[in-house]
């Protein structure tokens, strides 16, 4: 069961209220002050370490919801949601909307079908980020080795400059770039 929401008049998380995602409050003291100041609860109010805040009491600038990552395949920027939200440095509940309207069981309901439509392009996301991931790994693994065995499976991955000649010996594994004339002579090695 999520946490639900400390907010008072806040139905985040509350069985017919919506499903939201929720920030601890934070360990920093005087930022802490700010957040139990912001949510106007009676004297006394402490968080405990199973209190939370939810995103509907934050700016959606101030909570990252998505990652940046670099695909060295397609050399793109992919960006994909992250399963769970985090909130940026320092940032203090500010959205306490009012009026009864805030929050009924009419506007979950109407947030419905874009709700869906939400969660299945973030589980395409998901895919296609774990394949990405996959593709790095297989990336990674073509270029990282322990031993000269490995080196050389990994060399075998690769698309060498064709003035490479490659020479395989019991220990060692030699790159020669050979001039051929007007005698054979090494050039780079
Ligand atoms: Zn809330």
């Amino acid at each position: 069961m999520p946490h639900k929401c400390a907010v008072a008049t806040c139905r985040g998380n509350y069985k017919n209220g919506p499903k939201v995602a929720v920030f601890k409050f934070p360990n920093e003291t005087e930022l802490r002050m700010k957040w139990i100041r912001s949510l106007r609860r009676k004297d006394g109010f402490q968080p405990t370490k199973h209190t939370r805040v939810c995103e509907l009491h934050f700016r959606s600038d101030e909570i990252i919801r998505e990652i940046e990552m670099y695909d060295e395949k397609s050399a793109k920027l992919i960006k994909a949601p992250i399963s769970r939200p985090r909130l940026k440095k320092g940032c203090i509940p500010s959205q306490f909307p009012d009026g009864p309207s805030y929050m009924s069981s009419n506007s979950v309901s109407r947030m419905s079908p874009e709700k869906k439509k939400a969660r299945l392009e973030e589980k395409y996301l998901e895919k296609a980020i774990e394949e990405s991931l996959k593709m790095k790994e297989r990336y990674d693994n073509e270029r990282s080795f322990e031993s000269l065995i490995e080196f050389n499976n990994c060399l075998e991955h690769q698309i060498l400059e064709t003035f490479w000649t490659t020479v395989h010996t019991e220990n060692s594994t030699m790159l020669l770039d050979i001039l051929s004339d007007p005698a054979p002579e090494i050039q780079k090695s």
